[in-house]
């Protein structure tokens, strides 16, 4: 098909293209004395990303799930008693992959299009008075269905429990495009992935940990090889690693960090909520509603949207991928077929949206859905231009059109 591809899939998301050209590159020797001087500033920024200031970053050739795991198993021990909720497709993975590494898990079970319920977690540390849970883990951003999580109150939840185990986060579709503050909700591990808010392909798992997790380290007994912190940090004090490293991925890192400091990161995060509002004021539009129980779960980088009963979501998602070039995210497990999703994270913009929603307003007329073309691209629309005059303060279309000023000037 001629044109762009529309890929609005969660992740893995538009390369933009300065990275692209940036990961177009010679092999190098990953032992030469220069090779530090691409390496080291990456740790650093990356410590940006997560705010933390004395925080570890790990990077391994591997995906989010290797995140998880780097992160488990470099600070728990088998048997461990941890805490997890469990409240979509990741959630759930992340809480299996605990299991089978043979962590005792505690899962609590929430309704999915909720999350992670801060005051159910301080009660249960509370009732542990021997301190016998090692570790709570949260998913910041649920991908499967379009739900965010205050870690900063689960951070205080467990202070007012006065628990120490440690926090450990999932930010693979959260972290560098949904706030996210390692310090300052003193997050312990916290996980990234090249795929989503980084703009890469997949192929970087991406770990921070705090002081305390690295003291964690040094008692823990699950069993490790690849991802063991210990040979990374020792490699990567000089700037190197312990095996060969991914290097257009780390030539792609460099200018995906570039790019999202130009921007700046809170205008990053602007950038998504904007966009998410925007999606979010088109499902209304249709009709329909988002997976999302209420406006305190909403999600900016996803948007899992609710196909009326006796329709199939992955009918609307083929029917967008084979007319339309447009990839939607599919429903995951629980509600396969009940919803399709909207990625709109990473490199995106006002008018990427408006497209994806117009694709997705033919695919859903397609199989019979009862919604008015245009309806939603209409009030997307018309809430970016709202968000836009906002933000440039312009005068109102009577100032400018020349009628009366509110100091009661005539323009010329
Ligand atoms: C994508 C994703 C993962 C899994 O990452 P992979 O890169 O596919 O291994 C984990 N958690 C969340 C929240 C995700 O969105």
């Amino acid at each position: 098909m001629p044109g762009r591809h529309f890929l609005f899939v969660p992740g893995p998301t538009n390369v933009p293209d300065r990275v692209q050209r940036a990961m177009v590159v010679a092999m190098e020797d990953h032992r030469s004395s220069k090779f530090p001087d691409l390496t080291l500033p990456l740790f650093q920024d990356l410590k940006k990303v997560f705010k933390s200031t004395d925080g570890q970053v790990f990077i391994f050739p591997s995906s989010g799930t290797g995140g998880w795991e780097a992160a488990l198993t470099n600070t728990l021990s088998p048997g461990d008693k941890v805490v997890a909720s469990r409240f979509g497709q990741f959630s759930h993975l992340w809480i299996d992959l605990a299991q089978r590494i043979g962590l005792d898990v505690q899962v609590l079970e929430e309704e999915w299009g909720t999350g992670v319920k801060p005051d159910k977690i301080e009660a249960i540390l509370r009732a542990d008075k021997e301190q016998k849970i090692k570790a709570v883990l949260c998913v910041q951003n649920e991908t499967a269905t379009g739900v965010t999580s205050d870690i900063g109150a689960v951070r205080k939840a467990m202070d007012a429990a006065g628990h120490n185990a440690l926090l450990y986060v999932d930010g693979v579709s959260s972290i560098g495009s949904i706030d996210f503050r390692m310090d300052e909700w003193r997050v312990d591990l916290a996980v990234a992935g090249s795929q989503k808010g980084l703009m890469l392909p997949a192929g970087l798992g991406i770990v921070c940990a705090s002081q305390r997790a690295l003291a964690a380290y040094k008692t823990a007994q699950c069993k490790r090889v690849y991802f063991d912190f210990g040979d990374m940090i020792k490699a990567n004090a000089t700037g190197y690693f312990p095996y060969t490293p991914a290097l257009p991925m780390l030539y792609g890192l460099r200018e995906a960090l570039k790019i999202l400091f130009e921007e700046k990161l809170e205008h990053v995060f602007e950038r998504h909520h904007v966009l998410a509002s925007g999606v979010r004021e088109a499902v209304k539009a249709w009709g329909l509603t988002p997976c999302a129980k209420g406006p305190e779960w909403y999600s900016d980088t996803v948007t899992a949207i609710v196909v009326p009963p006796g329709f199939n979501g992955a009918d609307v998602i083929d029917a967008a991928f084979r007319r339309y070039n447009l990839s939607l995210g599919a429903g995951l497990s629980q509600v396969a077929g009940k919803v399709f999703r909207i990625g709109h994270l990473g490199d995106l913009n006002d008018l990427m949206v408006c497209g994806a929603l117009a694709g997705a307003e033919m695919a859903m007329k397609d199989v019979g859905i009862d919604v008015t073309l245009g309806s939603g691209v209409g009030a997307a629309q018309a809430y970016f231009r709202s968000t836009i005059m906002a933000k440039e303060k312009k005068p109102t279309e009577q100032e400018a059109f020349g009628v009366l000023h509110p100091e009661g000037v005539v323009n010329a």
